[in-house]
């Protein structure tokens, strides 16, 4: 049908300048998506034509439903390409599977095959098991909560971020129905002892799974940019079974489109939800969803198939650049240290506990004076691992390709805040009063700052099933309509 005609019948409400207006005042108190300034949530490839790109690509997919790819063969023909890519630079030339809508997603399916295949096997008694470190992103205990499996969670060294191989492999038994390790972590961003995990998984029958959702396009490139050589974690190493990786974050696309791949095709077809027993279409889902947008797999096509292995490269290198200049800073800064030994463009800054109480910079009031100063870090809060040991408190920096064009600015903000804040402490009242969700979602929304500093403080003081929910009910009033 073509609109080339009004359509007598169609009284708009509002006309169309006035409707995009509006989304643009929203917009327009949204953090800046682009710049440098937001070093987490927002991956910016520093190329205005990409994003021109994407968005043409988003424009020409937008009417098609990826429900049924062979009634839309660009669906098909899309996602066989991105794997293809996938294969090529996680070293898994036979390796199949599919774009999701991201990395939950991904990671979701993966503990969903791995499930399906457990159950298949002929089951051990009681429920599956998935067996991951600490640092394993939240996806994997959404997707054990949402899927019905056990939870395993295995310490990390609170000084280098790394699991103990051993304490993975020493929990591998005939209810694991998956092991996950990370390349790297999203809290710390170093790497798990891959090759050793995988090798005593696949001795035992156990999948392993490697969640490189934030890495999968980026460490492939580390080395040849001028990086430190990370070990190997791809689909060279004997016993990886699936990957995860994020086309949305260093793929460069925007938000809704991962990667998800298997060595394996028997394992793959376990992530299928197909139905010929009801009275509708026959069903076959290789994901999540039923009908679906090809919005997102087209951006993230196009911007893939624009770079190549060149363009990340490219883009690569300004960061790995960015990442040691940032690195030499934070060196320079008394009361902060990185934590472990990042094997990319993520660093976990925690305070530095072998100088003086008062030589000490907490990382969240740094985070919060550096936000002030108009770069927005994230606080990672503190955590009392199942060993006794605690994880310190964080602030968490993702170096991308537009940091390389602030880098003066940023690491003078990470001096002058650090000066600000050293020696400072947070202090919550003792008989802590637990906050109302709907009076700061109310104050948030109004003066659109929320002290992020005391949020972490009581999640680090509150049970964490109590601030959990109490999350939930600030979302939830935060998002509702206000009269
Ligand atoms: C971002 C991330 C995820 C989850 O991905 P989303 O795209 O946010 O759903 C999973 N694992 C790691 C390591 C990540 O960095």
């Amino acid at each position: 049908m073509t609109q080339d005609r009004p359509d007598p019948h169609f009284t708009p409400a509002l006309d169309a300048g006035a409707v995009l207006a509006q989304l643009s005042a929203y917009r327009s108190l949204d953090a800046p998506t682009h710049g440098g300034s937001v070093l987490s949530y927002v991956y910016d490839s520093g190329l205005a034509e990409l994003d021109e790109l994407a968005g043409r690509a988003v424009q020409l997919a937008l009417p098609v439903n990826g429900l049924d790819p062979t009634t839309f063969p660009s669906v098909a023909l899309m996602e066989a390409d991105l794997v293809s890519f996938g294969r090529t630079i996680l070293h898994g030339s036979e390796a199949v599977g599919s774009v999701t809508s991201g990395g939950t997603e991904s990671c979701l399916l993966a503990v969903k095959a791995a499930r399906d295949r457990w159950a298949a096997a002929g089951p051990a008694d009681g429920r599956p098991r998935l067996v991951l470190p600490a640092s394993a992103h939240a996806a994997f205990h959404k997707a054990a909560h949402y899927l019905g499996l056990d939870l395993e969670v295995v310490p990390v060294d609170p000084v280098t971020g790394v699991p103990d191989g051993r304490d993975l492999i020493g929990r591998l038994d005939e209810r694991t129905a998956l092991v996950v390790v990370s390349a790297p972590s999203y809290p710390h961003g170093v790497l798990d002892p891959v090759v050793e995990v995988a090798a005593a998984a696949a001795e035992r029958g156990v999948p392993c799974h490697v969640d490189a959702c934030i890495g999968g396009l980026v460490l492939p490139f580390w080395a040849e940019a001028g990086g430190v050589a990370a070990p190997e974690w791809d689909f060279r190493v004997p016993g990886v079974s699936s990957i995860s990786a994020d086309l949305h974050k260093f793929g460069y696309a925007p938000k809704g489109a991962s990667l998800l791949l298997f060595a394996d095709r028997e394992l793959d077809l376990e992530r299928y939800f197909a139905l010929t027993d009801w009275p509708g279409y026959p069903v076959v889902n290789p994901t999540i969803l039923g009908s679906r947008s090809a919005t997102s797999l087209a951006a993230a096509w196009a911007v893939t198939t624009a770079l190549g292995v060149s363009g990340y490269t490219d883009l690569t290198r300004q960061m790995v650049a960015a990442t040691t200049e940032v690195t030499r800073c934070l060196d320079q800064i008394t009361g902060l240290r990185v934590l472990g030994e990042p094997a990319g463009p993520l660093l976990a800054v925690v305070a530095d506990e072998t100088v003086p109480a008062e030589d000490r910079v907490h990382p969240h009031l740094w985070a919060a004076a550096s936000a002030r100063r108009g770069f927005i870090l994230q606080g990672q809060p503190a955590l009392q691992q199942t060993d006794g040991s605690w994880l310190p408190r964080s602030t968490h920096l993702t170096i991308t390709p537009a940091t390389a064009g602030v880098l003066p600015a940023l690491t003078a903000t990470l001096h002058e805040s650090a000066e600000e804040v050293r020696g400072a402490t947070v202090e919550l009242p003792a008989d802590l009063p637990v906050p109302d969700p709907a009076t700061l979602a109310a104050g948030a929304r109004r003066s659109g700052d929320l002290d992020l500093t005391q949020v972490l403080a009581l999640i680090e003081a509150l049970p964490r099933d109590v601030s959990a929910t109490l999350l939930s009910q600030f979302l939830a009033a935060f998002t509702a309509p206000s009269s």
